[in-house]
């Protein structure tokens, strides 16, 4: 079966360092696919990778079975590819509805489109859906400076899924959360992987191994190991090299 989104052997360098290694994924609808390793792994390189917003060295990327290696990142937008940064993206002094319709007419358009998507019905009705997806239905007239943390967080989510997407690709979408708030969180990327791919980028091991249907650990833009969470928690390599230094 081909998945959603493919990479195969893909290769990052900045100078003298590869930040990504050669590195291969495959992410399937109905699958949330963990990326773990700790800092400087290259996980924020891979997404970037993964969406565009920067050209591998080497290796391919292809969408839906076609060759998508180069595209600029408004193709892969358009594509059905949705991504998240790992800093926030959020313009605190507009509402949340603001925030995540702009999102969705910046991110999966050409600058000529822009306008005529900005007032469009199809584009509120799809930010709406997207609020209400994400727990924040009552929130959309709401400044995103008044939200909390966890909220905000749920916003950026928000704004991903106003772009329609297919797979999203999220990097730490649980950052800085409370245990409470991580938790929701974690129980809406379960209900999104129904119906979309999802690569989730998180270091909290507990939200993963609970989450999680299969595993990518990287160390030093390299796949140490990668199966499911059973095979994860009983691998020696990724035991050694990485749980090791975190627990
Ligand atoms: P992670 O997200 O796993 O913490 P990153 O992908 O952000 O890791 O970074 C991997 C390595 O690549 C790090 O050594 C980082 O300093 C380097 N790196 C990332 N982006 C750039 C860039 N734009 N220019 C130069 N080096 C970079
Ligand atoms: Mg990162």
């Amino acid at each position: 079966m081909t998945g959603l989104l493919e990479a195969a052997n893909l290769v990052r360098r900045f100078g003298g360092l590869a930040a990504v290694g050669g590195v291969s994924v495959a992410l399937r609808r109905g699958c949330l696919h963990a990326v773990i390793g700790p800092n400087g792994a290259g996980k924020s390189t891979l997404v970037n990778l993964l969406s565009g917003e920067l050209p591998p060295t080497s290796g391919t990327i292809r969408i839906g079975g076609e060759d998508a290696t180069g595209w600029p990142n408004w193709r892969f937008a358009r594509a059905g590819i949705g991504r998240s940064f790992q800093r926030t993206n959020v313009l605190r002094d507009m509402t949340a509805m603001e925030n995540v319709r702009l999102a969705a007419q910046i991110r999966g358009t050409r600058a000529r489109h822009l306008f005529r998507f900005a007032g469009s019905e199809a584009g509120l009705r799809r930010a709406a859906a997207a609020l209400e997806r994400v727990g924040l239905g009552g929130h959309a007239s709401r400044d995103a400076a008044i939200l909390s943390h966890g909220q905000l967080r749920q916003l950026e989510i928000a704004m991903v899924l106003a772009t329609d997407p297919t797979v999203l690709l999220l990097d730490e979408p649980l950052a800085g959360m409370g245990a409470e708030e991580a938790e929701r969180i974690a129980t809406l990327l379960r209900a999104l992987a129904t119906d979309h791919a999802v690569l989730l980028i998180e270091h909290d091991m507990d939200v993963v191994f609970a989450v999680a249907d299969t595993l990518t650990v990287m160390v030093d833009g390299l796949v140490l190991d990668e199966g499911t969470p059973a095979h994860i928690r009983g691998s020696a390599r990724v035991r050694d090299a990485y749980l090791g230094h975190a627990a």
